[in-house]
């Protein structure tokens, strides 16, 4: 045996995992983690409520205390100083993974390597990198999953794509309000697409402005999103909402589409050497695209049962109330026609709930006191 633990992607899952075996009882088990890679840029933005402390906590650099959603009618303000909504730099994450790594004797990470193929023995799991194979008690397999066969999923309600694209921008005067995170202003100018701005102001003269929207298949997509497009929509909204018409500098970009699926399109623990980690393992929530708090809590939870017991279950992902929550929302917002009706459905949903209970709504962590204001409270009702 080569290795006790063989870590396919140092992604978030994958990084996240290693740095929890190394503050656990396993910290002496023998590491590897596979990387494509040849190195790590700033390439995401994890944003999350702070409901979970995390081994990143260190690494969250800005978080807000107060967030809105805004339609063209109605304006929905919550704050949480228990929860407040938190951003992590993907760079900072990944050097400080890096960094504890690199001081262990038993963890490794090796970039510049994919894996091609992972076979199951009796007594190992051997995983073929091109130019030699590792043998590995446990493979927790965190490799980027690929995009289910659009053709057995088209015309599903259960089923749209999430395309954005963010960009950091610098202006030369102070318009943005950093006390506030905007999650969702629909005032999207003429848009016909489900969609809505996110805004996370980082300094009065700085802030990631990202336009997200969601399709029903890739071929819509191609007509409605591109770069031109998103660029003028950031110069609208800037003139807009804070009339500014001046010059701006792009300092980072990120782009990606997301699945929002809500059944899991391949098997999550395929043989019981074998687990998959993060996104391949259904973390990325369907009805919202978050992943951060599940992904950081599922490791958690996976490094404890491993130092229980050899060969444990996985843990489980969602709850079934937000696996109904879910399905709720993503049939709804297949079946809209404005922006504004989507961002108002949301407020509707979210107006009887205190920002705490909001954030703990959006990451899966209600209290039985939470679902018993669910309960009883006509618009959160629907959700039951
Ligand atoms: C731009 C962007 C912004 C996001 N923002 C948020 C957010 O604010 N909040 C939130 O909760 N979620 C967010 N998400 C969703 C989710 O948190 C991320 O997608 C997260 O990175 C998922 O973690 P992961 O480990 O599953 O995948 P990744 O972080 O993508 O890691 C997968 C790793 O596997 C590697 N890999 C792939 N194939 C191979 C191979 N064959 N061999 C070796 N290595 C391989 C990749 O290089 C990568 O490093 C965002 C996603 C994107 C794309």
């Amino acid at each position: 045996m080569d290795v006790d633990y063989l870590i396919l992607g140092g992604g978030c899952a994958g990084l996240g995992l290693a740095v929890n075996i190394l503050h656990s009882d396993l910290k002496n088990k023998r590491g590897l983690i596979l990387e494509g890679r040849e190195k790590y840029t700033r390439d995401k933005t994890w944003c999350s409520w702070g409901v979970y402390p995390h081994q990143f906590q260190s690494v969250v650099s800005h978080h807000w205390e107060n967030f809105t959603f805004k339609s063209d009618k109605n304006t929905l303000s919550l704050s949480s100083v228990k929860h407040p909504y938190q951003h992590v730099n993907s760079l900072d994450y990944y050097q400080y993974a890096q960094g504890l790594i690199n001081q262990s004797d038993t963890m490794t990470l090796q970039m510049k390597t994919r894996v091609e193929k992972i076979t199951p023995e009796d007594d190992f799991v051997s995983v073929d990198i091109g130019t030699d194979i590792i043998r590995a008690k446990y493979v927790f397999d965190g490799r980027t999953p690929k995009f289910p066969d659009e053709t057995l999923l088209q015309g599903k309600s259960g089923y749209l794509l999430q395309a954005f694209l963010g960009c950091h921008v610098r202006v030369d005067k102070p318009i943005f309000d950093i006390s506030t995170a905007i999650i969702m202003d629909s005032n999207l100018s003429n848009q016909d697409a489900i969609g809505f701005y996110y805004e996370l102001p980082f300094t009065p003269y700085e802030a990631l402005i990202e336009p997200t929207f969601f399709f029903k298949s890739f071929s819509e997509l191609k007509v409605q999103f591109n770069k031109e497009k998103i660029y003028q929509l950031i110069k609208e909204y800037l003139a807009k909402k804070y009339h500014y018409s001046g010059e701006y500098t792009i300092c980072y970009e990120e782009q990606d589409v997301l699945p929002m699926i809500d059944f899991l399109p391949f098997d999550k623990h395929p043989h019981p050497r074998i687990y998959t980690i993060g996104s391949a393992a259904g973390l990325l929530q369907p009805g919202t695209g978050y992943a951060f708090v599940s992904i950081q809590r599922y490791n958690e939870e996976l490094v404890k049962r491993l130092s229980q017991t050899d060969f444990p279950t996985p843990p489980p992902g969602y709850s079934d109330f937000i696996k109904r929550v879910d399905n709720f929302v993503l049939k709804k917002t297949y079946y809209m026609n404005s922006p504004n009706q989507y961002v108002d459905s949301i407020i509707k949903g979210a107006e009887s709930m205190s920002g705490d209970m909001y954030a703990r709504f959006m990451h899966n962590c209600l209290t039985d006191e939470d679902m018993s204001a669910f309960a009883k409270n006509t618009s959160m009702r629907l959700f039951l």
